[in-house]
């Protein structure tokens, strides 16, 4: 599993509180009016992933957006079971479950 972190800023959400610039001033600059300004591509290296993600969680508006990709061998796939036929709720046995239209 990879512990890479990508992130993206979206300027449009920002309300220009400067929390995250405070969390992790390497990755955000303020501009004149106090927007935040993503520095970087947004690839966070591992020694500043927690602060950056200080940053992410702290924003009070969600600017502030996680990209890192899943693979598929990094997911859990849940078991899928068989159906439990005997209690299936249909029309027939409505009145057992009490389902009223
Ligand atoms: S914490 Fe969020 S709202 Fe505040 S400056 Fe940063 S991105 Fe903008």
């Amino acid at each position: 599993m990879t512990n890479r972190l990508r992130i993206k800023l979206d300027r449009t959400l920002c309300d220009g509180f400067g929390i995250c610039a405070r969390h992790a001033p390497e990755y955000f600059s303020l501009d004149d009016w106090g927007y935040a300004v993503l520095v970087g591509d947004g690839d966070i290296p591992e020694p500043d992933r927690d602060a950056v993600q200080r940053a992410l969680m702290d924003c009070p508006v969600h600017a502030i957006m996680e990209l890192t990709e899943r693979r598929p061998d990094d997911a859990h796939i849940a078991e899928v079971s068989e159906p439990d036929l005997e209690h299936l709720k249909v029309g027939d046995n409505e009145a057992e479950w009490g389902f009223t239209r």
